[in-house]
């Protein structure tokens, strides 16, 4: 193998990142996208109706876009009433969920609206609690897993924060930290500070796929790799239009003239950042965001652990490494077959009758990579023989648990390796990488289950068993990592479905129903869902007769009394909508409401 290049230095760390003509999120698709022709033609031949919002006739809709079109500018109001294609994830459309899990009409905006700063967010929600139109604001909108650019509720307008809103506001070279707009994605900001020649001195921290908005997965509270991949955890600071159209800055910020804003965290009082989160009780429009300053070299590292029964072990040894600080960055350890889906397809495997890869099967594939019933992950950051030394010991702690554990460096493994890519996540450059797993089966799309596990053997293993049994009794396979933090793990577990088969994505739907059931009944509850299944997960939080939900929902009556902003996020429904049939049980295919909505013609004729 060639000799690499280490990720930590300038030379590794390129100015631009590749991307197709089409990345990005779109009503219409792209001129250039593979996409393009087939949603001119099906627009032509079926131009779709638009979804009506509870309470609304197509006429006072009508009335409610003519007014939004005359406040934002005719041509930044568009109706949802395009094909409904499915992209990729470069070309993720804004007409509904993308890797949709039940009917891809059902979570559907009426109208997109893009404002271009935060007066005009503020004017919006004005007017949306004027027309009782429910909104859904999105940063970039690619939330894919968790319901993508789809709002809650049928006919919701979308704000797309991200078109016009897409600016690096600040970055404080000395303090390293930086100011955002919504529409800044990792790609975007990674690219800006190379731009300003700061690119190998402050790091950001990357997701899997970096075409997200910074801020919009630091508010469904994501995960990266580097020290940093806590991303709420380094926010600092925000701009929030709140569900009536006041502006408010958090933080600091809430005193004119602070020079602290993004150094502070707090303010004085109550701090109310958190609230913002996985929530709909406010727009934000800033965040400001921590960088990591280049901490002088990075040595990356995979240990294959031979058996499945050996995840007990190496979670007993990585958390002693995680608590003392010897291991840097949010390391993983994940299943050898989810390792492996990153070079095969499912075709590669042999399947049992439900469709499950054989045990064997999966053997003979970990065998040919040369890897493990489960592999792990890590970083450790800072001079060579600093890291060397880390090295050494984190080796010598393994091998008096698992004796069998093999281990990796970059210069050990080919150039297709995912190490390779890891060194890039782990120094915060954006890759496309985890495309590849998209090919594991025809009309990919994923489902994300993700539980939180102590960081002990004991948690891990029963959820990996349980979890596991249950995905295999409805023919999926149980495809999970483990995103380690300093005391607790993030159980990211992927359904791949087949988005184009009904009967696959019913299945899935009733296997993640099942999966929360079962973790529930053990005291696991997810960190994150899909829109789909907010209210199931909400309710699973249930300590004290449910009290958080009650505390929530009182939030949302005094901030949001016209019930218009997000409703349903998180389970947290307006008191207007409460029990009167939005909220998702299971069971269902489509709600009864949505239903009745079908069939309403409108025409924006401004
Ligand atoms: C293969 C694959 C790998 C992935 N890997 C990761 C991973 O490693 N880590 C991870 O965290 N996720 C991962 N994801 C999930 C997801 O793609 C990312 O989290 C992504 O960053 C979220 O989309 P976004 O940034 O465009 O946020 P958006 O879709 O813009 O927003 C996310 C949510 O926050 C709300 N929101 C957004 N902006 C605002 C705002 N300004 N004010 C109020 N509310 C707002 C939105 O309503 C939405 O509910 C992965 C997905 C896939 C398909």
């Amino acid at each position: 193998m060639a000799p690499f290049v280490s990720t930590a230095l300038p030379e590794g760390r390129p100015k631009k990142i590749e991307r197709p003509p089409w990345h990005g999120t779109c009503l219409y698709q792209h001129e250039t996208s593979p996409w393009f022709e087939e949603s001119l033609r099906l627009a032509t031949e079926n131009r779709r109706k638009v979804a009506v919002p509870p309470g609304h006739t197509a006429k006072s809709l009508e009335e409610a876009l003519l007014d939004l079109a005359n406040i934002l500018g005719q041509e930044w109001v568009k109706l949802n009433d395009v094909p409904l294609i499915d992209g990729d994830y470069h070309a993720v459309p804004l007409s509904h969920d993308s890797y949709h899990i039940l009917d891809p009409g059902d979570f559907v905006a009426s109208a997109v609206c893009w404002p271009a700063n935060t007066e005009e967010v503020s004017k919006t929600v004005v007017w949306a609690n004027k027309w009782k139109v429910p909104i859904w604001p999105l940063s970039i909108g690619r939330n894919l897993g968790y319901g993508g650019s789809a709002p809650r509720v049928r006919g919701s307008v979308v704000l797309d924060l991200g078109r016009r809103m897409n600016k690096v506001l600040n970055v404080d070279v000395e303090n390293a930290v930086c100011l955002i707009e919504p529409g800044v994605q990792y790609v975007t900001l990674y690219e800006y500070l190379q731009s300003i020649g700061v690119g190998n001195d402050l790091w950001i921290d990357v997701p899997d796929l970096p075409g997200g908005s910074v801020m919009g997965n630091a508010l469904d509270r994501g995960v990266g790799y580097t020290p940093y991949g806590d991303h709420w955890a380094h926010h600092i600071g925000m701009e929030v239009v709140t569900p009536t159209g006041e502006i408010i800055r958090t933080g600091m910020g809430s005193m004119e003239g602070s020079e602290c804003w993004q150094l502070f965290r707090y303010g004085f009082g109550p701090h109310q950042d958190g609230i913002f989160t996985q929530s709909n009780f406010g727009i934000v429009t800033k965040m400001g965001m921590e960088l990591l300053p280049n901490p002088g070299g990075v040595r990356v590292f995979m240990a294959a652990f031979p058996k499945y029964a050996d995840l007990h072990e190496a979670i007993e040894v990585i958390r002693p490494l995680m608590i003392r600080k010897v291991i840097g960055n949010v390391p993983m350890v994940r299943l050898g077959l989810q390792d492996a889906s990153l070079y095969k397809t499912r075709d590669d495997f042999e399947l049992d009758e439900r469709g499950v890869v054989k045990p064997e099967s999966a053997q003979k594939v970990i065998e040919e990579l040369n890897t493990g019933a489960w592999v792990f992950y890590a970083a450790l950051y800072g001079p060579d023989e600093v890291t060397l030394a880390k090295y050494q010991y984190i080796q010598e702690q393994f091998h008096r648990r698992i004796p069998n554990t093999k281990f990796y460096q970059r210069e050990d493994v080919p150039e297709n390796h995912y190490l390779h890519n890891y060194a890039r996540f782990t120094t915060g450059i954006p890759t496309w990488r985890e495309l590849d797993r998209m090919k594991w089966i025809p009309n990919a799309a994923h489902l994300f289950f993700a539980p939180l596990s102590a960081n002990n053997g004991k948690d891990a293993g029963r959820q990996a068993n349980m979890f596991r049994a249950r995905m295999e009794e409805y023919g999926f396979n149980y495809l999970g990592t483990f995103f380690i933090g300093t005391r607790a793990m993030h159980h990211v577990i992927s359904f791949m479905y087949n988005r184009k088969d009904v009967a696959e994505k019913k299945k899935a739907l009733a296997c993640i129903r099942a999966l929360i059931a079962d973790a529930a009944s053990i005291g696991v509850g997810e960190y994150r869902t899909h829109l789909a299944l907010q209210d199931q997960v909400a309710k699973t939080y249930n300590w004290n007769n449910g009290a958080i939900m009650k505390f929530n929902e009182q939030l949302k009556d005094a901030l949001d009394p016209n019930g218009i902003l997000q409703p349903g996020r998180s389970g947290i429904w307006p008191k207007d909508y409460r029990g009167k049939g939005f909220e998702l049980w299971g069971g269902e295919e489509r709600s009864n409401l949505v239903e009745n909505q079908d069939g309403l013609n409108l025409t924006l004729t401004p």
